[in-house]
């Protein structure tokens, strides 16, 4: 049977375009439909547009440091509606750069939703397509609570649409975004009381770096309020009125007419007719095997949509992997194990491999040794600053391999990203001190550590 095209993806996000313009490399003909704009969450309303942010908050650090080198005391003013406009005319930048390559790689590119007819046919706008293979690469978007009021609050899409500077913001939710936006919206001067349902921020990360996040967010002046719940919502003259039941009892904190709610993010599977195809959802997330195949031979999905591991560069190596596998006769299996990770609080979280809880739990504590540094880094020395970098090696005793390394503190992303590679190989800690030191560096310690 001859079908229009090989391979139809929706979605143009992270994983949904790697996977279209690698298998359009291997001479596959490529559909791609998206209704939004090109480059999903990443690049429109998740890590770049944050990432800017973070960018622009940790201007009031170096403000803070610069007479203790010697410049006169820095005065200058935050303009929210500046930076909004820069990062929104970025993103716009990145998606014409997005349409270029899409148009250079001969992928058609449908601007419209597509939803299943049956497991071979799309109806994209009012067009229908048949192909040979689909991959569903639609993402996810973020939960709202079901809390009296919840309409009330925003969801972190929203942030980047904001007209003005919230002066008091509540956030809901102690994961990767609540604790994002909580430091960047701190710096740049909003008042920040975050609300958490257990007693510490990050759950899934080593406990200690956790800590150490926390103790820094908190001696930074944001107001966490942990064991907490957010009863109701109510709209109130100077703003909304956040209900919370404490440890302590119930309480009221106000915000702006604004507050976040970044409580979790849930695969956007709605209205893609899943159900003319009998592809099965786990929890609503896409089932996929270690290949991304659903339980239909010809359908598959990478990334968020399928709730693995939902991290850009981890889309986009499922897309790869795919176009690779069915496209380019290069089978392979994507890796979920040593994936390293950021959180752009501040300060930094970099981490990768085991946390020091899941390896004792793996192996027993008696085979688990912790090597740990903390200091102050150099560069706080001379304007007599207080911030402190944590780092961590947990290695495994037996056969001295480096099953974690962790970190908070200023540049973590970028140095964590180096030594991912080699506790991906498998590394021990004697290759670790065999490593000759950058000096001065924090990220020397890394390999001095006794
Ligand atoms: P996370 O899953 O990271 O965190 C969700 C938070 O919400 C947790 O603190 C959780 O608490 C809390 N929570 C969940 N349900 C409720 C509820 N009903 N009431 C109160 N609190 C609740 O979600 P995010 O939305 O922050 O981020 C989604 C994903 O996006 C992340 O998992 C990550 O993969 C990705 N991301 C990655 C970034 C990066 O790489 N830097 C940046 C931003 C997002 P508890 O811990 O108790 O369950």
């Amino acid at each position: 049977m001859s079908y229009d095209f090989d391979l139809f993806v929706i979605g143009a996000g992270s994983g949904g375009i790697a996977a279209a313009r690698r298998a359009a490399e291997y001479g596959a003909k490529v559909g791609l439909a998206e209704a939004g704009r090109l480059g999903g969450t990443c690049v429109n309303r998740g890590c770049v547009p944050k990432k800017l942010m973070v960018y622009a908050a940790n201007f009031t650090e170096m403000f803070e440091a610069a007479p203790g080198y010697g410049w006169s005391p820095i005065e200058s003013t935050f303009d929210w509606p500046h930076l909004i406009d820069a990062v929104e005319a970025e993103v716009t930048r990145l998606n014409g750069i997005y349409q270029r390559m899409l148009d250079n790689s001969k992928v058609q590119l449908f601007r419209s939703y597509a939803s299943f007819v049956d497991e071979h046919t799309l109806l994209v706008g009012d067009e229908k397509v048949t192909a040979d293979k689909i991959l569903i690469a639609v993402g996810g978007r973020p939960v709202r609570p079901e809390i009296p009021g919840i309409e009330h609050t925003l969801t972190s899409d929203d942030i980047f649409l904001l007209k003005d500077k919230p002066r008091r913001m509540v956030i809901l939710g102690g994961g990767y975004i609540g604790c994002e936006f909580a430091g960047v919206l701190h710096r740049l001067g909003s008042e920040v009381t975050q609300i958490i349902r257990s007693d510490k921020i990050l759950r899934g990360f080593d406990d200690e770096i956790r800590g150490e996040v926390q103790t820094s967010m908190e001696q930074a002046g944001i107001h966490l309020m942990t064991n907490s719940k957010v009863m109701s919502i109510k709209k109130v003259d100077s703003g909304v009125d956040v209900m919370v039941c404490t440890e302590h009892g119930k309480e009221h904190i106000f915000a702006d007419a604004v507050s976040l709610a970044a409580v979790g993010r849930r695969p956007n599977t709605d209205k893609l007719g899943l159900e003319n195809t009998g592809v099965e959802l786990t929890a609503g997330a896409i089932a996929v095997d270690d290949h991304s195949a659903t339980n239909i031979s010809n359908i598959f999905a990478v990334g968020d949509c399928t709730n693995r591991i939902n991290l850009t560069p981890v889309a986009i190596k499922e897309g790869r992997i795919f176009a690779d596998t069915y496209f380019g006769n290069k089978p392979a299996v994507m890796a979920y194990d040593n994936v390293p990770t950021a959180v752009f609080t501040i300060p930094e979280i970099g981490t990768v491999g085991m946390t020091e809880e899941e390896a004792k739990a793996e192996y027993g504590e008696e085979s688990i040794k912790v090597y740990r540094s903390r200091f102050r880094p150099m560069f706080y020395t001379l304007p007599n600053m207080e911030a402190k970098t944590l780092m961590k090696l947990v290695v495994h005793q037996p056969t001295d391999r480096v099953l974690g390394a962790h970190m908070v503190g200023d540049h973590a992303a970028e140095i964590i990203q180096g030594i991912a590679i080699a506790v991906k190989m498998g590394a021990t800690k004697a290759q670790f001190d065999a490593t000759v030191a950058i000096h001065p560096s924090s990220a020397e310690e890394f390999v001095t550590m006794r």
